[in-house]
Formats: C-alpha cells, sequence, structure tokens
C-alpha cells in the first residue's frame, strides 16, 4: 500500500477509537444516574429527614427567642401598672398582658409539636440511614466497576490521543488537510478500501484504470464518486 495511505489509515483508525472512547466516556454519567436512581428509593427520605430536623431545629430556636420576646414584653408591661391612673387605662394593660399571655402560651404549644417532632425524627433517622447505606452498599460494585471503567478508558483515550500526535507530523500536510475535510464531511470514514472493484464508502463500481494504479501504489488515488482516499484490501 501507498505509504501515505499506510499512514492516512492508520490515522482514521485512531481517530475512529477516539471517537468511541470519546463517545464511552459521555455515558459514564449518565450510568452513574442510573444507579443513583436505583438507591434514590432509601437516600430521599433519609435526606429528607435530616432536611426536615435541621429546620424543626431552626424553628424551635426561633420560637424560644419569641417566647423569651413576649415574657420581656409582659415584664414592661408590668413595670408600668404602679403608674397608671384611670381604671381604663390600669384594664387596658391588662388586656395587654393577656393578650402576650395567650400569645405566649400558643407558641409555646407550637414549640412542644416541633420538638416533638424532631424527637420522632430523630428516632426515624438512624433508621433510614441504615436504610440507606444498605442499599448504597448494594451498588457500592457497580460504582467501583464503572469508575474503573472511566479511568481505562481515560487513559486509553490519552494513550490514543499520544499515537496520533506522533502520526501527524508523518503525514504530509496537503493530504492530512483533505484527510481531515473529507472525514469531517463523511462522518469520519475518509479512507476507504476497494472489494471488489467497488468504493466500500460510497458502493459505486470504481474504474479498472484507477485500481490498476492502486496495484501500482505510487500514488494516491481518489474515489472519482465520493472523492474518499481508496486502497486496496490485502486479499
Ligand atoms: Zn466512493
Amino acid at each position: 500500500m501507498n505509504n501515505i495511505l499506510e499512514k492516512l489509515v492508520e490515522l482514521q483508525k485512531l481517530d475512529l477509537e477516539i471517537r468511541n472512547l470519546g463517545h464511552n466516556l459521555q455515558q459514564i454519567p449518565k450510568r452513574e444516574a442510573l444507579i443513583d436512581k436505583k438507591i434514590e428509593a432509601t437516600k430521599l427520605p433519609f435526606e429528607n429527614g435530616k432536611k426536615r430536623s435541621e429546620e424543626l431545629k431552626k424553628k424551635a430556636d426561633l420560637l424560644a427567642e419569641e417566647v423569651i420576646k413576649i415574657e420581656e414584653d409582659v415584664r414592661q408591661i408590668k413595670l408600668k401598672t404602679p403608674k397608671v391612673k384611670s381604671n381604663d387605662e390600669y384594664s387596658a394593660l391588662l388586656k395587654e398582658i393577656d393578650t402576650a399571655k395567650k400569645k405566649k402560651e400558643d407558641l409555646e404549644e407550637e414549640q412542644l409539636n416541633v420538638i416533638e417532632e424532631i424527637e420522632n425524627l430523630e428516632k426515624e433517622i438512624p433508621e433510614l440511614e441504615k436504610k440507606y447505606l444498605e442499599q448504597e452498599e448494594s451498588v457500592k460494585e457497580e460504582r467501583e466497576s464503572l469508575l474503573k471503567e472511566k479511568k481505562e478508558i481515560e487513559s486509553a483515550l490519552m494513550k490514543k490521543k499520544e499515537e496520533r500526535n506522533e502520526l501527524l507530523p508523518k503525514i504530509p500536510k496537503n493530504y492530512l488537510d483533505k484527510y481531515v475535510h473529507i472525514a469531517s464531511a463523511r462522518n469520519g470514514l475518509a479512507v476507504v478500501p476497494v472489494k471488489k472493484g467497488i468504493c466500500q464508502g460510497c458502493f459505486i463500481g470504481v474504474r479498472p484504470k484507477l485500481i490498476q494504479d492502486l496495484h501500482y501504489g505510487d500514488e494516491v488515488i481518489f474515489c472519482e464518486s465520493c472523492q474518499r482516499f481508496l486502497y486496496l484490501e490485502e486479499q
């Protein structure tokens, strides 16, 4: 085979492998997402439980602050009482105190509910976590083998790219440019064999004269129909 064609066939093989590896690499996150989806049924309740518990603790703190504030308000109102002159003012203050106390009771009731819910969650969360961790354990091997596969693809990809970089300077620039041009227009297939007189790129017959030239191997021959580089498949 013509030396340039040999290099182009090699380049095309590398390019297709690189494309394939790249495609496989792109599938990894999707496959990871499928594993995630498998354990969602136990992961979500656990995570939601934790989140809910944190929210409730914040709420409990806020309620406690509010209760303290109301206690302080009541104290301030009571301080005013001895200075009150009229009955009307006095009953107004009492009413204010009553309202504040009622609000405090409501807040304290809410506090109790929140604390009860927190306590229940604190009991549930370790159970939820256990179930989640068990399921995570069941996909551990799958995750590990996926990670291993990813590393293998990455290193193969790097190796192929290195090989490609080493090969490029060995191909004359005009042929390389033409190869890149055809490959991008023809879905990566720029160099094709001729089998039984037929171009394997466009499946149209190649003139006998060109086949003869291919046999000599002196020139770089292109398919007259699809413009791809041609080579004779070794018998
Ligand atoms: Zn063709």
